[in-house]
C-alpha cells in the first residue's frame, strides 16, 4: 500500500512508443497523488523513465485550453465560444471552402498521439463524410519511411519483431537509434538481455550517442549513406557464401538482381570512401551478422528521416531476408516507432489508406469499408492524396485553402520554418485542436478546440511491438475541454447530410467496430480476440490476436480477462509476424529489392562547412507542448544547445557555453555551445524540441516513396556573435 492512495487506475504512457503501463494513484477525494510503473506489465516490468514518472503532472499543467475560442482573423484577440457555436462554424467553413474550391481544398493533419478509437473515428469522419483526400498524420515526419519500406518488402506495414527478441538474438545492429534517450525502457530491456547473455551490439550512427557508448562496435557513418554500408555488407555476405540459401529460395523473389548489383558495385574497398567506414570493419560486421544463429536490426529516425529513408528500410529488410532473419526468435527487422500511438494511426486512422491496413488503391478494400460504413464506394478516392509534407506547399500555392490540425504543432516540428510560416498565413481557415491553447501553431488559427489530455479519456494505444494497451479514464476533462473522440463524433453529426453513417457513442463501441473490420483469413492485423477487460487483465495484448486464439487461451489458461499474459507468453512465446515465411504479397513471397545510392543530400561545402544533425533528449517529447510545462523535465533541459567538437571550436575561437549564430540557406538560429567529442569535427547536433531553433535551419528534402523529410542531412555555418 502507498500512503494516501485509495485507488489505482490503469493507463498507458502517452509519450513514446515503448508503451509502458502506468498506474495512477488517487486519494479518497479523487485527487491524483502519485503514479508508478505497472510491475506486472511485460513491457516495462514496473519501470518508467522521467517523462512517464511525471506524466500525471500534465493534468494541472499551465496553458491548458479551457473553452473553444474563435476569431475572424488570425492575430486578432480570441473570443470564447460554446462548443455548438465553434463546431457549427467549423463545419460550415469546411463545407463553404469545399463548395467553392473542391473537396480536396480542405486538408486534415492529425498525429500519433491520440487514442486508437479516436483515430478510427476521425478516419471515418474524414474519409466517409468530409471526403477530402488531403488527409495525413504527423507520422510522415517520423515513421513513414518504415511503413513504406515494410510495404515494399513484405507487402504490408507491421513490424515483424518484438522486445522479446532481445532475449533470443545473437547479434543486434542499431541504425540511427539512440535508445537510452529516445526509448529509455526499451533500452533497459535490451540492457537486461545483454547482462543475461552477452551478444555483439553494433551501433551505426554519425554521432557518439549514449547507445554508441555502450556498443561493442560503433560505426560513425557519413550521414545518409546507410544504404551503401548495407550494400557493402551484402557484398561480403554473397562473396563469402554466408547467405541463407534455403530461406531465400523458399520465401523471396529478386535474389539475382540484388546479388548482381552489390557484387558489381558495392565492394567494401570502394564503399568505404562513401560511407566513411573502413573496409575491414564492414567485413567484420557483415560476418558477425550473417554467422549469428539469429540476428536483428532495430532503427529509428537515423534511417527514416532521410531522402533514402524508405530505401534504407528496404535494405535492412534485404539484409534480414538474405540472412534468413525474419520471423524467428531473435531474428527480425524492428522499427522503433516514435510516438506513443503512431502504430495506432498507421493501423486505423485511414490517413494514407483505409482502416485495418486497407489500401485506397485496391477496389476490394474500398468495397469492404464502404459496405461496412454503409456508404457508396465511389465516395472514396482510388489513390492516396497529399502527405503532410506536400500539404504545406499546396497551401503555399493556394491549392489548399483550409486546414484542421489535430494534436500536432507544425510551427515547431516541420523543416524550413520560414516557409511554413508563410504557408500558414495563406490559409483562409485554420482549426487547431489541441490540449494547450498556447501551442505555437495556434497563433494562426481561426477556431481553437480545447482537447482533453491523455487519461482524461479512455481508449487504446499500439506500441512498437504491436501491443495494444489500454488507458482508463482517470479524471474528467479539464474545464470545458472535451475528449477528441467526443469532438469527432459531434463533428460527424454535422456531416450526416453528406453520408448518414452510424458513429458508436463510446470508445469501447468504436473498438468493437474495429474488431469486426479486423477479421478475415490471412489478415495479420487481427484484434478480434481482444476486449478492454482482456487487455487490462493482460496488461497489453500483441496482435495478431484472433477470436479463435482468445478462445484457445481461455480453454488453456482460464476465464476471459483473468489469465496471466506473462504465463501465456512463457508458454506460447511472443507473437511475431511471418513465422511461416508467408508474406502479404500476392504470391506470399518477400521481395528483395536492389537499392542504388544516389547522393542527393545537402552536403557541407566551403560556404556551409558543417553537417547539421538533430535528435531527442530524454527529458523532452517532440515540440515540448507537454514536457516544457513539467517542472523537472524543463529544469533538467531548459534551453536548446548545440554540440560542437572541441577541435572545431578551437579553430573557430569558440568557447564552451558561449552563444553563436548558426546559418543555413533557409534561415538562422542562436544557440549555446556545448563542447563535446560526441560529434566529429564536421558536424553539429541540436535537440529538435525547441521552437524557433533547429527547424529554422533544416531543408527537409523528401523521400520519394514515404514523403518523409531529411531532417538530419543539412549544411550550416557557424558565426560568432
Ligand atoms: Fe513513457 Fe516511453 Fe518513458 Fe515508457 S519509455 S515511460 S513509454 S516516455
Amino acid at each position: 500500500p502507498v500512503k494516501d492512495v485509495a485507488e489505482w487506475k490503469y493507463t498507458t504512457c502517452n509519450y513514446c512508443s515503448t508503451g509502458c503501463a502506468i498506474e495512477i494513484g488517487l486519494n479518497d477525494k479523487g485527487r491524483i497523488v502519485t503514479s508508478r510503473g505497472h510491475a506486472g506489465a511485460d513491457v516495462n516490468r514496473g519501470k518508467l523513465c522521467i517523462k512517464g514518472l511525471l506524466e500525471h503532472e500534465l493534468f494541472e499543467s499551465p496553458g491548458r485550453g479551457r473553452m473553444p475560442l474563435m476569431r475572424d482573423k488570425a492575430h486578432l484577440p480570441f473570443q470564447p465560444a460554446s462548443w455548438d457555436v465553434a463546431l457549427d462554424k467549423t463545419a460550415a467553413k469546411i463545407k463553404e471552402i469545399q463548395a467553392k474550391y473542391g473537396r480536396d481544398s480542405f486538408a486534415v493533419v492529425s498525429t500519433g498521439q491520440l487514442l486508437t478509437e479516436e483515430f478510427y473515428t476521425l478516419g471515418k469522419l474524414v474519409r466517409g463524410q468530409i471526403g477530402t483526400n488531403n488527409y495525413d498524420g504527423n507520422t510522415t515526419l517520423c515513421m513513414a519511411s518504415a511503413v513504406s519500406g515494410y510495404k515494399r518488402s513484405f507487402g504490408s506495414d507491421g513490424p515483424p519483431g518484438c522486445y522479446g527478441d532481445f532475449e533470443h538474438t545473437h547479434c543486434l545492429m542499431a541504425f540511427g537509434s539512440n535508445l537510452p534517450e529516445q526509448h529509455p525502457i526499451i533500452y533497459w530491456r535490451l540492457k537486461e538481455a545483454l547482462e543475461k547473455r552477452k551478444f555483439p551490439l553494433i551501433v551505426i550512427d554519425p554521432r557518439v550517442t549514449m547507445l554508441a557508448q555502450f556498443a561493442d562496435i560503433h560505426l560513425p557513418i557519413t550521414p545518409g549513406t546507410d544504404t551503401v554500408l548495407i550494400n557493402a555488407m551484402l557484398h561480403v555476405i554473397f562473396k563469402e557464401g554466408l547467405e541463407d540459401k534455403d530461406y531465400i529460395a523458399r520465401h523471396t523473389n529478386g535474389i539475382d538482381e540484388i546479388r548482381t548489383l552489390v557484387l558489381e558495385q558495392y565492394d567494401p574497398k570502394t564503399a568505404q570512401h562513401v560511407c566513411g567506414i573502413d573496409e575491414d570493419r564492414i567485413r567484420q560486421v557483415a560476418r558477425l551478422y550473417a554467422k549469428a544463429p539469429a540476428a536483428m536490426s532495430i532503427w529509428t529516425m537515423g534511417i527514416n528521416q532521410s531522402t533514402h529513408g524508405s530505401d534504407g528500410v528496404v535494405n535492412i529488410n534485404n539484409l534480414n531476408l538474405v540472412t534468413g532473419n525474419i520471423g524467428k526468435p531473435g531474428g527480425t527487422s524492428l522499427s522503433i516507432t516514435g510516438q506513443c500511438n503512431a502504430m495506432g494511426t498507421r493501423e486505423w486512422s485511414s490517413c494514407s489508406g483505409l482502416p485495418g491496413y486497407r489500401a485506397l488503391e485496391k477496389e476490394k478494400d474500398r468495397k469492404a469499408v464502404a459496405e461496412f460504413w454503409n456508404i457508396d464506394e465511389s465516395f472514396f478516392p482510388a489513390a492516396r492524396g497529399l502527405a503532410q509534407t506536400d500539404i504545406f506547399p499546396a497551401i503555399e500555392s493556394g491549392e489548399i485553402k483550409g486546414l484542421w490540425l489535430i494534436a500536432t504543432n507544425p510551427m515547431t516540428s516541420m523543416p524550413n520554418q520560414p516557409r511554413i510560416r508563410k504557408a500558414m498565413e495563406n490559409l483562409e481557415f485554420l482549426v487547431v485542436q489541441d490540449v494547450y491553447e498556447d501551442v505555437e501553431t495556434n497563433q494562426y488559427s481561426h477556431v481553437f478546440l480545447p482537447a482533453a489530455v491523455w487519461a482524461e479519456k479512455e481508449g487504446c494505444h499500439t506500441n512498437t511491438e504491436r501491443r495494444v494497451n489500454l488507458t482508463r479514464n482517470v479524471l474528467p476533462p479539464f474545464a470545458d475541454s472535451k475528449a477528441d473522440f467526443w469532438i469527432f463524433n459531434e463533428m460527424a453529426q454535422r456531416f450526416q447530410d453528406r453520408n448518414a453513417i452510424h458513429f458508436p457513442p463510446t470508445p469501447e463501441g468504436a473498438f468493437e467496430e474495429m474488431k469486426e473490420l479486423s477479421k478475415g483469413a490471412g489478415r495479420t492485423l487481427d484484434i478480434s480476440g481482444m476486449s478492454y477487460d482482456r487487455i487490462e487483465a493482460a496488461r497489453g495484448i500483441q496482435w495478431p490476436y484472433s477470436e479463435e486464439q482468445a478462445l484457445a487461451d481461455e480453454a488453456q489458461f482460464g476465464p476471459a480477462g483473468q489469465f496471466d499474459m506473462k504465463q501465456r507468453m512463457d508458454f506460447l512465446g511472443n507473437p511475431r509476424l511471418y513465422t511461416d515465411g508467408v508474406f502479404q504479397t500476392p504470391d506470399g513471397r518477400a521481395k528483395l529489392i536492389p537499392v542504388r545510392f544516389v547522393n542527393n543530400n545537402e552536403c557541407p561545402d566551403d560556404e556551409y562547412p558543417f553537417w547539421l544533425n538533430s535528435g531527442r533528449v530524454v527529458e523532452h517529447f517532440h515540440t515540448r507542448t507537454r514536457t516544457g510545462k513539467i517542472g523537472n523535465c524543463n529544469k533538467f533541459s531548459p534551453t536548446p544547445y548545440m554540440e560542437l567538437n572541441p577541435d572545431a571550436a578551437q579553430e573557430l575561437g569558440i568557447e564552451h557555453q558561449s552563444y553563436v549564430r548558426l546559418v543555413s540557406r533557409r534561415g538562422d538560429a542562436v544557440v549555446m555551445v556545448q563542447l563535446t567529442h560526441r560529434v566529429g569535427r564536421d558536424m553539429v547536433f541540436i535537440p529538435f524540441h525547441f521552437h524557433d531553433c533547429v527547424n529554422r535551419l533544416t531543408l527537409g528534402l523528401l523521400d520519394p516513396y514515404s514523403r518523409q523529410p531529411a531532417f538530419k542531412q543539412n549544411a550550416v555555418r557557424i558565426e560568432k556573435i
